[in-house]
């Protein structure tokens, strides 16, 4: 068996260690520490625009944290993209409120505007109005932020912008992590950089901030003993976890840069070929290029090519399953347009680790096109 190619593996730097080493040493094994502090101050002055990063346990810890900070709680609505991970969506479950799908347009694969607005006016007609708007940039392609926005703005309900794949994407000239009311992060294993499991929450001022860092220790009062007069959470990153951070943080856009060549290589390896297409850049859009996705001419093309991959022993995956075609999902509202359903069908993610060699690229090259041969 050839050795396995994966869709997206954690890239270690080197530097790393020396973090961990530092915090083994001055016994900062805790979730508080001069890594997390380092950790979060490296987040700031990458995403610039004058945020206040908080890091937690992961990106789902951050979303429902955001809502909780939104006066999220039983029996309210929450709008949500329909096409992203499920992790998107449950934390509006864990507050005991309802999520509301909205579907995608064909630009960025993201929420769509038209649908978003047609969501909420017909929400607001059935006597709810919705509490926010989790948008999501996915596999680092920016949303629409300023359409998003000039329809969130138009009826008063916040976003919260899901920024888990996109880390190091711009729009226009901003960073993806500064668009919405709240924006979160996420440093899984597979993301673009990693702390193993971690993520963050990044608000727009010091007192959101130190809210959400409340929240996330237990909500402990100002008292000598163990004073509560609400519910907290265990939230917050492990010291040791964030000096993965901060030596990722120093490759952040080494991996970006990689992540688009990959993807650049894939596009130059099959522009030509009349059954795959590319998601291109609009103007002004920046993608991290997080994973490289293609959508075939059928869904048949699409698992004959996952199948062929597969036994060539590369992994290769379908385009996320939208929300409102989930079992746990499927019975909430959804306003659709059919475009999320046909990239499920159609799309596949390629492997597009920052660690992928020439050898492995030109691997998965020859496996695509003697399938393209023989199909
Ligand atoms: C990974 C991911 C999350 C969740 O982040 P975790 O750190 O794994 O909890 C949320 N939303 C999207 C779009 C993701 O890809």
């Amino acid at each position: 068996m050839k050795p396995k190619i994966w869709l997206s593996s954690p890239h270690m730097s080197g530097n790393e260690l020396s973090y961990i080493n530092e915090a083994f040493d001055t016994n900062w094994v805790a979730p508080l520490g001069p890594n997390v502090n380092g950790f979060e101050s490296d987040l700031q002055f990458y995403l610039k625009d004058n945020k206040h990063v908080a890091a937690l346990a992961s990106g789902t810890s951050a979303l429902h944290l955001s809502l909780i900070m939104l006066g999220v709680s039983h029996g309210d609505e929450v709008i949500c993209q329909s096409k992203t991970f499920s992790a998107s969506a449950n934390p509006i479950v864990y507050q005991g409120a309802s999520p509301v799908f909205v579907d995608s347009e064909r630009d960025t694969w993201n929420m769509c505007p038209e649908q978003l607005e047609i969501a909420i006016k017909d929400r607001i007609s059935k006597g709810t109005k919705p509490k926010a708007i989790i948008a999501v940039h996915l596999y680092g392609m920016p949303y629409k932020a300023d359409e998003i926005n000039e329809v969130a703005l138009k009826y008063s309900i916040p976003v919260l912008e899901d920024s888990a794949e996109s880390l190091g994407s711009l729009y226009k000239g901003k960073n993806c992590g500064t668009l919405g009311d709240f924006s979160i992060l996420s440093f899984n294993g597979n993301k673009i950089i990693t702390t193993s499991g971690g993520g963050a929450i990044v608000t727009k001022s010091k007192e959101l901030k130190q809210h959400a860092v409340f929240l996330a220790t237990q909500a402990r009062d100002d008292a000598p003993h163990y004073l509560h007069s609400q519910i907290g959470y265990n939230y917050r990153m492990s010291n040791i976890l964030a000096g993965i951070g901060r030596g990722q943080m120093r490759i952040l856009d080494s991996h970006v840069a990689k992540r688009r060549s990959n993807h650049q290589f894939y596009f130059d390896a099959f522009n030509h070929n009349s059954k795959i297409t590319f998601l291109k850049e609009p103007k002004g859009y920046f993608s991290n290029r997080w994973l490289s996705c293609i959508l075939l001419d059928s869904k048949e093309t699409r698992e004959g090519l996952r199948l062929a991959l597969e036994k060539e022993n590369i992994e290769s995956r379908p385009l996320w399953k939208p929300m409102h075609q989930q079992p746990i999902f499927k019975d909430y509202p959804s306003y659709l347009n059919g475009v999320s359903d046909e990239l499920f069908e159609k799309g596949l993610c390629l492997p597009s680790g920052s660690n992928l060699t020439d050898n492995e690229l030109e691997r998965i090259a020859s496996t695509i096109n003697s399938y393209f041969v023989t199909c």
